[in-house]
């Protein structure tokens, strides 16, 4: 089964929330965890363990001098703004280039080769004996965050039980974590922008087709608005965490609830029963 934890919005707690329902059910039974918050992973602080490092690359174009007759074709294709045909060359940019493979394909000559670049890598530690920790890390710069998430899943297919920690917002890297996913956890505050955040968030859940249910975190008591539009949406209500000092000071020292706070492992392997089919 995979589970996809996401948010509309950064700051909710939803790294926190996989965290908490990674380690719980790793007590009993064998969890990959996926950090596919590429442009900021920070599952590794909640566990830290040595990693291995594997690179990610992706294919980028190499001009044949020999070959190009500077027709243009390729710097009219791309539409990334990776290739340009000036007086007497073709100018590559790759940290801008999507890999689409597009201008070999259209290039008249065969002038166009690729080479493998690298713009990230998948750091994969195992910090409990039941718990795989795969991170992806997209490198400063890059704007190729789907391509890591895809290498960063690959490595965690064949695992029983995946858990995908999504990048906040609703952006392509988000709905390239949700593909493919059972469940969709939609991590949320029960304030105006929380509710706003949701609405969005429920909504490419819904456009990617899969089933969704939320957890109310850091909840003040005043849920109503957030409970109500849940029920308008036929999405559940799987769990809400209340806003405590206690709570605070575990989160703040960067450990997890659900280890350290009496109740907190069972309501989370509730949850995870709330999730399954
Ligand atoms: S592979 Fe695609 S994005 Fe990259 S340079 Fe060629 S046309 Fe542009
Ligand atoms: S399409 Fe091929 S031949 Fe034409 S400018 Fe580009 S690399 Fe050169």
């Amino acid at each position: 089964m995979k589970i996809a934890i996401a948010s509309g919005k950064g700051g909710t707690g939803k790294s926190t929330v996989a965290a908490n329902l990674a380690w719980a059910l790793a007590r009993s039974r064998d969890v990959a965890l996926v950090d596919c918050d590429v442009e900021e992973p920070n599952l590794h602080l909640f566990f830290p363990a040595a990693t291995t490092d594997v690179p990610v690359t992706t294919p980028v174009p190499v001009i044949d001098p020999a070959r190009c007759t500077l027709c243009g074709e390729c710097g009219k294709f791309c539409r990334f703004g990776a290739l340009a045909v000036v007086k007497d060359c073709v100018l590559t940019f790759p940290h801008l280039c999507h890999s689409c493979g597009g201008c070999t394909l259209v290039c008249p000559q065969g002038a166009v080769r690729e080479v493998p670049r690298t713009i990230g890598r998948i750091a994969c530690s195992r910090p409990l004996s039941r718990l795989v920790l795969i991170s992806g890390v997209l490198n400063e710069g890059e704007v190729q965050a789907p391509a890591v998430i895809r290498a960063a899943k690959a490595r965690a297919e064949g695992h029983p039980l995946v858990i995908y920690d999504a990048s906040p917002g609703i952006a392509c890297p988000v709905i390239e974590t949700l593909e493919g996913s059972d469940f969709c956890l939609l991590v949320t505050e029960s304030t105006p922008f929380g509710l706003h955040d949701l609405r969005l968030a429920a909504e490419v859940a819904e456009e990617v087709g899969i089933p969704a249910g939320v957890v109310i975190n850091r909840s003040d008591g005043e849920d109503a608005a957030t409970v109500a539009f849940c029920r308008e949406r036929g999405l559940p209500v799987l769990m809400t965490i209340p806003f405590s000092r206690e709570i605070a000071a575990v989160q703040n020292r960067g450990g997890l609830i659900a280890a350290l706070l009496p109740g907190w492992e069972e309501r989370f392997i509730d949850l995870f029963a709330g999730v399954s089919p």
